[in-house]
């Protein structure tokens, strides 16, 4: 439904499909068994392989078991017909039909959901089976944990409207469904254009393969629009340089663009602003980073499905004559955020001031925890004012390298000026970024008391510590340019 060639791509090259920077299937899978508690007694067809893929056939036959044994709910109930499958997470039976329980673990419902139950109630009703109703069965971001955890309350179970959105993609299937198995049986790939879902796409690398380095997509706040202009033939830079756009592009977008037109490979600098924005900092500046990490179903007295939470920072105080000094915090149980907020109080005395990369994040943090706590909100909530963004002279162009490939994102920033930092964090031993970071902190955990706990322990303060360091790195090269 997203786009013919990725249906073709996914079966016919599958390899060329990337991982996803962040994989969220474990928090579904999680999500998903936790669902099958929700009503009494529900019988259980989930049938894999010792890889975790579906067994077709086994699942069709332990569903027809479950509903001859007169099962009320039936999780991944499997049904086959015409050549066309689906599994429903919950079947449940009513009196007279059938109720479909789609469940996920985003905290909305997206619109892309209701092709889906569309197809299973289709399924279902060429199998024979009524299907009256259909739910959307996600995570109610409300629901906070107090004691126990309450599934019923747990699940904000919404009704899709079936007579609206469902029916009208009911009524496209028949016709789709041909046309879905000629686009498989196809001995090439459709030709496509580019959409917004491109870029979430696990073959956008694939499909982009031929946009030059110099594309319009590199140029800075162009975002998903860049999509449209190479559907127009509009590849590079200077091809968007010669439109009508291009003269509405932003002061930070033209240094960018103009560098690459002048092939012109050296730093830009407005030395007046960042003379002026650097004149702001107050010494000795907290450079702080956090790790954050969150849980699909909350774990901890208080906390809301999907609640990010921090387990450990980094902090590099540096004194006016360039002394560092350095303090760091990393939870030892996974429930550390009282213990790092008390820290965090006590590492950075009131009226200081702080510099984070993309400080909006860092000041939510904070701010999150003041709600938390309200015996230590005065503190956090002082220092959450008092922060300056060291992403402002690139975000705002007063610095620019051309080596940042239009990106003022850190992960570009702090290669381009400070090439021995990027070095040194591939020579990490443990953790190279922050999803590994968070994916490793219920190890860490995990490993309490276990001989490898203090090599996890010490890569994972060693990546935080590079974050900051990295901060005190850029800072050096921005005095240096003016
Ligand atoms: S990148 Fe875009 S065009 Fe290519 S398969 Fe994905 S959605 Fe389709």
């Amino acid at each position: 439904m997203q786009c013919p060639k990725l249906c073709w791509l996914s079966i016919h090259k599958p390899g060329e499909a990337e991982p996803p920077a962040r994989d969220n299937r474990a928090n579904g899978i999680l999500v998903g068994e936790l669902a099958k508690t929700y009503f009494l007694g529900t019988a259980d067809c989930t049938r894999l392989d010792a890889a975790g893929k579906p067994l077709y056939a086994e699942q069709i036959a332990a569903t027809k078991a479950a509903l001859l044994g007169g099962a009320e709910a039936i999780a991944e109930a499997a049904f086959s017909v015409g050549g066309l499958y689906c599994a429903v997470d919950i079947l449940k039976r009513d009196v007279n039909a059938f109720s479909i329980y789609e469940v996920k673990s985003a905290l909305t419902v997206k619109e892309k959901y209701l092709t889906d139950v569309a197809f299973q109630k289709y399924v279902l009703e060429q199998a024979g089976a009524t299907v009256e109703h259909i739910y959307i069965m996600h995570p109610d971001k409300q629901y906070a944990l107090h004691g126990a955890l309450d599934v019923r309350q747990y699940f904000a179970a919404e009704c899709v409207d079936v007579n609206k959105t469902v029916t009208r993609c009911l009524d496209e299937l028949p016709a789709l469904l041909p046309e879905i198995e000629k686009t498989i049986a196809a001995g090439t790939e459709p030709a496509m254009d580019f959409c917004r879902a491109c870029k979430d796409c696990p073959f956008n690398r694939y499909c982009t393969r031929d946009i030059p380095e110099d594309c319009v997509g590199s140029l800075s706040g162009i975002g998903e629009k860049a999509y449209d202009y190479y559907n127009k033939g509009i590849l590079t830079i200077a091809d968007y340089a010669k439109t009508k756009e291009y003269a509405k592009s932003t002061r930070r977008a033209r240094i960018q663009a103009e560098k690459v037109l002048a092939q012109d490979d050296t730093v830009y600098v407005d030395k007046t602003a960042l003379k002026e924005f650097l004149d702001r900092i107050e010494y000795p500046v907290y450079h702080l980073d956090f790790e954050t990490t969150q849980k699909p179903i909350p774990e901890f007295e208080g906390f809301h499905p999907d609640e990010s939470y921090p387990f450990q920072y980094s902090l590099h105080i540096e004194a006016a004559d360039g002394t560092l000094n350095h303090r760091e915090f990393l939870g030892d149980e996974e429930n550390c955020v009282r213990a790092l907020a008390e820290q965090l109080v006590r590492d950075i005395p009131a009226g200081s001031r702080l510099m984070a990369y993309n400080a909006s994040t860092e000041k939510n943090i904070i701010k999150d925890l003041a709600r938390r706590f309200p015996d230590l909100a005065p503190q956090l909530l002082e220092l959450s004012s008092g922060f300056i963004d060291l992403l402002e002279p690139f975000k705002k162009g007063y610095y620019y390298d051309p080596k940042q490939k239009g990106s003022n994102s850190i992960k570009e920033v702090m290669p381009a000026l400070c090439p021995a930092m990027a070095e040194a964090y591939h020579r990490l031993p443990v953790v190279h970024n922050g999803y590994e970071a968070l994916s490793m902190f219920p190890r860490l955990i995990a490993l309490k008391g276990m001989p490898e706990y203090a090599a996890v322990r010490k890569g994972m303060l060693a990546y935080c510590e590079l974050d900051t360091r990295s901060m005190v790195e850029i800072l050096k090269v921005l005095r240096a340019a003016i």
